[in-house]
């Protein structure tokens, strides 16, 4: 991509959130008195979230370095390998070095002896304009969520329930260890909503890719609402936000379920914008109208795309994602429970495409990533084993849980274009990093930690993360989020939306 001026939004653009006031090293250290022997001493300006600054966020502090002490390591790089112990030097936003036995005197450390120290979890594809709607629809199928979710719901979002769902269940996000999230934001109804939606992901402190995606209205033929400005306001927020990709928040476009000319109208404009492109296709019935190969008749499928669900494509449109080198998106659990047909693991891994992972949908999904890792693997193993029990002589090989695990990571960071970024611990990647506790119930005594990792942890796991060489939780608490004010953020967004839905506000 070529360079782009520098964006003014992120060194003028004031925060609002309680969270962004950095924390003194005194106030740290008595948040985290629990574990005080565990040495978390940690510099007073790699704490809690803060605005994505292009240069600032980016640049390494002099000075300014954390030593990750004694972890087991899993860097899921193969030219690094793991390590049964090892130390990980960050220096500002950057890994610097993982071996065992570091010297750094002048670091700050963190005693990591009873933790796995791996890359941070990278969700592809989740509706986080959907974070005050959790679990409204536990029993809902895909038709069920179009029409009470999009229709209902988002067709009478204001842009502060945009900025509650997206702060929501961008903070939900990096607690269970997802440090880098696609939003699949197609709540537009208004430049403001758009505004609103950017403005979370930035105060929030999570390395978000914003996918800028069609508004939502009550018929579902979005193109006839009057004030939105989908697609071309990617121009603008290219303009606005997203002049450099050196920064926290990069840019998508989010290519909407509709006629072909819509879709296409969309294509061009990402690419106007130089902005990568995310679309869901091969959705249930609906998904069988071979679009992919149209659109390829176009000329318009390039490396540039991450296709989502996939799930009733027919061959031809699978060769053609991949002879094009585009990327997947498998978001395996929402689709076994609302209709979107088999989860196609064993199709990509057939086709020699290595999938990405992702939630989805809060309002029927929990946003455990871990729950998404040991839903590829079952189902994949699944249907291995019934072809062997129905005779296959030749059936496929079982994934394993270390691809699983790579699902979950570095394939994430590919289909979001930031693998040469995150994705793995390696030294001069970024420093988006997770810590998960051994010590706890349910893993000790630690046996296999890929084992740990994908059979048998959860968020209660997740003891420290960081973003870009922040810590943004350590001691299993979010650092420098103020949880008062985001319950009360979120309540009167539920209020405010029920209420405008003239919906009782029982919860039972
Ligand atoms: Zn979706």
């Amino acid at each position: 991509m070529s360079q782009r001026p520098k964006s003014a939004f992120f060194a003028h653009h004031p925060c609002v959130c309680d969270a962004c006031a950095p924390l003194s090293r005194r106030q740290f250290l008595s948040t985290g008195a629990a574990t005080a022997v565990a040495v978390p001493v940690i510099a007073a300006g790699m704490v809690g979230p803060v605005l994505a600054q292009p240069g600032a966020s980016q640049a390494p502090t002099a000075g300014r370095a954390l030593l990750i002490k004694n972890g087991c390591v899993l860097t899921l790089d193969r030219s690094v390998g793991d390590f049964d112990q090892a130390d990980v030097l960050v220096e500002g936003t950057t890994i610097s070095a993982v071996r065992p036995h570091i010297d750094a005197p002048a670091a700050d450390v963190i005693d990591a002896s009873d933790m796995i120290v791996m890359p941070g979890l990278v969700d592809t594809h989740r509706h986080m304009w959907q974070g005050i709607l959790r679990n409204v629809l536990p029993d809902g199928s895909l038709d069920d969520y179009r029409q009470v979710v999009q229709r209902r719901f988002g067709a009478i979002y204001t842009p502060d329930d945009v900025y509650a769902g997206d702060l929501l269940s961008a903070l939900g996000a990096i607690d269970t260890g997802v440090t880098c999230i696609l939003d699949w934001s197609h709540i537009h109804n208004t430049p403001d909503h758009t505004d609103a939606a950017v403005k979370a992901l930035v105060e929030s402190g999570v390395r978000a890719v914003f996918a800028y995606g069609n508004p939502q209205n009550e018929t579902g033929r979005y193109w006839e609402l009057q004030g939105h400005k989908y697609p071309e306001d990617i121009l603008r927020l290219r303009r606005q936000y997203f002049s450099t990709d050196d920064q926290l928040t990069t840019l998508f476009m989010a290519a909407p379920s509709a006629a072909p000319e819509f879709i296409l109208g969309a294509f061009k404009a990402a690419r106007e914008a130089e902005a990568r492109i995310t679309i869901h296709v091969g959705v249930g019935e609906f998904g069988r109208n071979a679009l992919l190969e149209k659109l390829n008749a176009q000329g318009m499928l390039k490396a540039d795309t991450t296709y989502i669900h996939c799930c009733t494509l027919n061959d031809t449109e699978w060769k053609l994602i991949r002879d094009t080198g585009g990327t997947i998106s498998i978001a395996s659990y929402v689709e076994t429970l609302m209709g979107h047909g088999n989860p196609p693991i064993q199709k990509a891994i057939d086709t020699g495409i290595r999938p990405s992972l992702s939630v989805d949908v809060e309002t029927s999904v929990p946003n455990d990533f871990f729950q998404q890792m040991r839903t590829v693997l079952s189902l994949q193993k699944n249907e291995v084993w019934a072809r062997r029990l129905a005779g296959d002589k030749n059936p496929p090989k079982f994934l394993t849980a270390r691809e699983v695990l790579e699902f979950a990571t570095i394939e994430g960071a590919r289909a979001n274009g930031l693998d040469r970024k995150i994705g793995t611990l390696t030294p001069g990647k970024q420093a988006d990093i997770i810590m998960l506790r051994t010590d706890r119930l349910n893993v000790m005594p630690m046996n296999n930690a890929v084992g740990a990792v994908v059979t048998s942890m959860g968020p209660h796991n997740v003891d420290t993360v960081l973003i870009a060489g922040k810590v943004m939780k350590r001691n299993g608490q979010l650092v420098g989020v103020d949880l008062a004010r985001i319950k009360r953020v979120g309540e009167e967004a539920r209020a405010r939306l029920y209420t405008n839905a003239k919906l009782p506000s029982s919860r039972v």
